[in-house]
């Protein structure tokens, strides 16, 4: 089938750029280096986000009538890299912000306020009210979140479109701490709870200034049709809303993220296309153009293009069980040491000039550096035996890996590095994120209050 065919050149290109990138971090000595002194680095493939982008956009943009407003607003959490927010924005992206620290990263790349969504489940008067004045999109997450939002659009007016979140409640997905649609999920105002449909219709018939309604029912371990169940409710009530106010006081829907990423091999499923089709056969009427749409997608454009590199720093042999002692662990795949089976992830083994290994497979522990028992990547992984000097990758961890970083055992946050395929076939890195400096790890932690507490 021509769909499968594109999907295995798109895997294997982005393998090959993979394996060229790693054995130039190692002679452009961004990992390994005299006496180990570059144990870690990350490194993102610009070419392959570019080429998520791309396909979102295209998705959205074949299955709707010409000149439909569109926003997709990349979920800034998934990567809260300013750089990667300025990649997305070159390629007409905003950006979905839930603390002050993610507009601000939003406001550095010099992404809009109208190019910009404020959803949280905890927003400040503050918060609110400079969202307001900047003029961007607000999601009110609750009855007493939209009473603040009465007092403060009642005081000043503002440019910004409003909009309340609800929760479908139309079920869990695989992994419980991420799925946001649960019956009794701390997000949204839960649309089959008794009365609140009908509290919901008369919170917009009375508040003209609300014309947008937002769910966000995706996440990693939800399945697209239910994904596409909760986007049904969201229209559906949004229709029942506009048919009481006599006419089209709704104009806008955020039907939020959620796409799933496979972590089981480079294949990129399910697609954006996929994600467009399970909507249409849902609800065919989203896509007539009577609604903008905003969209929020974090994991699915950066998850893929993200690798970490560590070297193998020793190898020993425990109860009969080799391991591998590297530098990637807690502090860079945090879910994926604490709930190691939602968050598996692949290990590619090099060889310390960054040449794929191969060898005869031998089941191996792959440990991070912090000090617990259960800092492991990996439990009994069959690979070619590691040895020290050797490298491993962990693909993948565009999105929410070295991106939200766990200061356990003052590990530092390690370097990323964006990178692109010359014309010639070089690879040509640029520094996204400096890693940090042993100085900075102590200023973070009240290096200067020093005395304080004496
Ligand atoms: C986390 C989040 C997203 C992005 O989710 P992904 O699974 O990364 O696509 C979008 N919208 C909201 C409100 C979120 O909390």
């Amino acid at each position: 089938m021509a769909v499968e065919t594109h999907t295995a050149t798109d895997a294997e290109g982005a393998a090959a750029r993979r394996d060229l990138a790693v054995r130039a971090a190692v002679e452009q000595g961004l990992v390994g280096g005299a006496e180990g002194s570059e144990p870690l680095v990350c490194l993102l493939d610009v070419a392959g986000i570019q080429a998520s982008a791309a396909a979102l956009a295209g998705a959205f943009a074949a299955a709707l009538p010409p000149g439909t407003p569109v926003l997709h607003a990349f979920a800034v959490k998934a990567a809260p890299l300013v750089p990667v927010l300025r990649l997305l924005a070159a390629a007409g992206f905003g950006c979905e912000v839930a603390s002050p620290g993610e507009l601000a990263l939003a406001r550095a790349a010099g992404v809009a306020p109208e190019r910009t969504v404020l959803d949280s489940p905890a927003k400040t008067p503050a918060e609110l009210r400079e969202a307001l004045a900047l003029g961007i999109a607000v999601n009110a997450d609750n009855r007493q979140e939209l009473e603040r939002l009465d007092a403060l659009v009642a005081a000043v007016p503002t440019a910004s479109p409003i909009g309340i979140r609800i929760n479908p409640q139309t079920g869990a997905g695989a992994i419980d701490a991420l799925s946001t649609a649960t019956a009794t999920s701390k997000f949204g105002v839960p649309l089959r709870d008794p009365g609140a449909r009908a509290w919901l219709v008369r919170a917009f018939a009375e508040r003209p200034w609300l014309t947008r309604l937002h769910t966000h029912s995706g996440s990693q371990g939800v399945p697209l049709p239910l994904i596409a169940q909760g986007v049904r409710e969201l229209h559906a009530l949004a229709e029942e809303i506009n048919a009481a106010a006599g006419g089209r006081q709704i104009d806008t829907l955020d039907i939020g993220g959620g796409l799933p990423v496979n972590f089981a091999s480079d294949e990129q499923t399910p697609t954006y296309a996929e994600y467009v089709a399970a909507l249409r056969g849902a609800v065919p009427a989203l896509f007539d153009g009577s609604y903008g749409l905003v969209t929020e997608f974090g994991r699915s454009l950066l998850a893929k293009h993200g690798l970490v590199l560590a070297r193998v720093e020793y190898t020993k042999t425990t109860g009969g069980r080799p391991i591998a002692l590297t530098h990637a662990g807690v502090q860079l795949a945090t879910r994926t040491v604490y709930a190691p089976a939602a968050w598996p992830v692949r290990i590619l083994p090099y060889d310390a000039k960054g040449t794929p290994k191969t060898g005869t497979p031998v089941p191996q522990d792959i440990a991070g550096p912090a000090c617990f028992a259960g800092d492991l990547l990996a439990t009994a992984r069959e690979l070619p035996e590691l040895s020290p000097g050797d490298l491993i990758g962990v693909p993948d961890t565009g999105a929410y890996f070295f991106t939200a970083h766990y200061g356990y055992n003052s590990l530092p946050r390690p370097a990323v590095h964006g990178f692109r395929i010359t014309p010639g076939g070089g690879v040509h890195f640029t520094l996204a994120r400096p890693a940090q400096s042993p100085a900075q790890i102590v200023a973070e932690a009240g290096g200067a209050l020093r005395d304080a507490l004496l």
